[in-house]
């Protein structure tokens, strides 16, 4: 059932047998479940293989995740740099995984860029980069952490693969997917879910620490969006909703209480395209989801600095709040033919 080349799975295992340092392992910044899911399930698998390997995210990522095996062990480079270039000089192998640019790795980047050990990517998004040795890139899996857990299946280190690593795997599916919403086509997916269950997974106890486990802050600035920072454009399909740094401050933001809102206007009848913006110090964060056909990535890549996938993108704006939404209401009539197609 592997979709992955043989030739590069031995590679890249090949690569791990061949370290005699140690192994440093990388998600993007602002990791989300399935960045620290692939991430933290490799790493307790070459762990449990004796192997010496460190995490080094570039930044934090939200406190639903710090339940995960592994996240005390954790290194954010934003705040250690200096405990990170150490890290980073003390191994000969980088991997990298769920992103597949540099920019995606923020202040982080010159450091990966400059790194003079063997690089691998391991990712599911279109588009992949050219900055590492070994590319392993397929976009039909769900997400890294299926990916990942396909190729290892293959590998000598399919034995250490335990319920601490088959937990943190699952988590990135789930999170990947919208609990198994989207992105589920291939039925690879559901073959290692069943796989991650006969090793003993708790699914509804991994579901419940990441989507039960908000403040009740952040709910009330759901429903503080919901009715004062959302508005539809039925004639587009399509929803846009914002929060300012003003509404963050009012509601105690945390990172990551943001999570889940872009999906939200998905459930409007009639709705297959939702742009969520946030305001950040310098920038707005952008996430766009959509149903169907629509590719919300293609819309990012063009006017938003961003990517992702047809289904899940997002990106950056160095403009205020209000330029980006008229940017963002100024660009609908362009996408309305494709917006329609997906209507069904
Ligand atoms: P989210 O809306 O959850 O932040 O991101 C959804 C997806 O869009 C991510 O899984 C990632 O693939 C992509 N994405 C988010 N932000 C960026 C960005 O700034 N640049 C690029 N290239 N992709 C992004
Ligand atoms: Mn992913």
């Amino acid at each position: 059932m592997e979709r992955v080349d043989i030739k590069l799975i031995k590679q890249f295992e090949g690569l791990i047998k061949s370290s005699s340092k140690s192994i440093v392992l990388v998600p993007h910044m602002h990791a989300d479940g399935d960045a620290m899911g692939s991430v933290l399930g490799l790493w307790r698998i070459l762990k449990n293989a004796g192997l010496k390997v460190k995490v080094i995210s570039p930044t934090k990522y939200p406190e639903f995740y710090h339940w995960m095996d592994g996240h005390e062990e954790v290194i954010i480079y934003s705040h250690h740099p200096k405990q990170s270039a150490r890290a980073l000089e003390e191994s000969d192998l980088l991997i990298c995984m769920d992103f597949n640019q540099l920019s995606r790795l923020g202040d982080m980047k010159a450091l990966v860029e400059s790194y003079p050990g063997k690089k691998v990517l391991v990712d599911h998004h279109p588009y992949p980069g050219t900055f590492t040795d070994l590319v392993i890139s397929d976009i039909s899996y769900s997400s890294t952490s299926e990916l990942i857990f396909s190729i290892l299946q293959s590998t000598e280190f399919a034995p250490y693969i335990d319920k601490n690593a088959a937990t943190s795997f699952f988590t990135g599916i789930m999170t990947d997917t919208g609990s198994f919403d989207y992105s589920v086509s291939n039925p690879n997916t559901f073959e290692v879910v069943a796989q991650l269950t006969r090793m003993g997974i708790d699914q509804q106890n991994i579901h419940s620490k990441v989507y039960d486990n908000f403040s009740a802050e952040r709910m009330k600035l759901m429903g503080f969006c919901l009715s004062n920072r959302m508005t539809v454009y039925p004639e587009y399909h399509a929803a846009a909703m914002y929060i300012t740094l003003e509404d963050q401050k009012a509601f105690n933001f945390k990172t990551g209480d943001n999570e889940g809102f872009v999906n939200m206007p998905l459930s409007i009848k009639g709705v297959v395209f939702s742009a969520l913006f946030t305001e950040k110090e310098k920038y707005i964060k952008v996430s766009f989801r959509s149903k169907g056909e629509f590719a919300v990535n293609e819309v990012c890549e063009k006017y938003f600095n961003g990517g992702g996938h047809r289904n899940a993108s997002g990106g950056e704006l160095y403009a205020s709040m209000q330029e980006t939404l008229l940017k963002f209401e100024s660009i609908l009539p362009e996408f309305e033919d494709k917006i329609k197609q997906s209507v069904k």
